[in-house]
């Protein structure tokens, strides 16, 4: 099978923390040296695409900010072509609020003004907040929409409640399901991927380390999936999943054995 395409998860795939994972740098280059087209897809919703072009040089991989793709980015997209003139109550960290402002989304403060509740990983949500959030997501006409399914994401010493928490919160509380969440494995994050690479789906690899995003956005999509045993899936996980990856790698530094399949 000749690839002419791939979509590279970031933490847990290339890096931890700020360290490139052994063997990331080797399978990059074998990806280049096969001339597929990439992106690197994270579902980090609180920085940028830039932010990540300089976290990735510092561990040694150069990329250009238009080959990466996050859930913060999906999201603005997502809101500024469905929701362009109304009014976002975030609950999000400042970086998220900044994304949405920049691209000239109105943003309130206060939640009873809102036309669309969005939820994200917020370490200031409190109490009063899913109050705020309560009461505006009991008018039916209010839309909600979450920036990624990440439940619990990993940190240095341990992993901490992310989006998922947040808006499973929310959810729980309004009685009611989120009408959009975005990041992978979103068919709004398959849609923006699929055209960036401008590759078939059939053509494209997705290599990540979590089964229900990135083997889920993979399988969804129709491309062929390769998850790597660097990051948060462990064997049993592995195991009692229903998402099934095509090839099961130690890491992206094997990726060389799906190439030459
Ligand atoms: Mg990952």
């Amino acid at each position: 099978m000749t690839y002419r395409g791939v979509v590279l998860d970031v933490d847990g795939t290339v890096v931890r923390g700020d360290d490139p994972i052994p063997g990331a740098a080797e399978g990059v280059d074998r990806l280049a040296a096969a001339g597929l087209r990439r992106l690197f897809v994270s579902n980090n919703p609180t920085k940028r695409p830039r932010a990540y072009v300089s976290r990735l040089g510092d561990a040694g991989f150069d990329v250009t900010p238009d080959e990466v793709v996050t859930a913060g980015s999906v999201t603005t997209d997502f809101l500024a072509d469905e929701h362009p003139d109304d009014s976002l109550y975030v609950i999000g960290a400042p970086s998220l609020v900044d994304q949405f402002e920049d691209a000239g989304l109105a943003v309130v403060e206060d939640a009873a003004a809102a036309d669309v509740v969005v939820a994200s990983i917020d370490h200031r949500f409190d109490y009063d907040v899913l109050c705020e959030a309560l009461w505006a997501l009991s008018d039916d006409d209010v839309r909600f929409v979450g920036t990624d399914p990440d439940m619990v994401i990993p940190a240095a010493e341990r992993d901490v409640p992310g989006s998922g928490a947040v808006i499973h919160a929310v959810s729980g509380v309004a009685g009611r399901d989120p009408d959009r969440v975005l990041g992978k494995p979103s068919a709004e994050t398959q849609r923006v991927v699929l055209d960036r690479l401008d590759v078939p789906p059939a053509e494209c690899l997705v290599v990540g380390d979590r089964l229900d995003t990135d083997i889920a956005l993979g399988e969804r999509a129709g491309m062929t999936t390769v998850l790597v045993r660097t990051g948060v899936t462990d064997d049993r996980t592995l195991r009692e999943s229903d998402v099934t990856p095509d090839y099961v790698l130690d890491s992206l530094g094997d990726v060389g054995r799906v190439l030459d399949d």
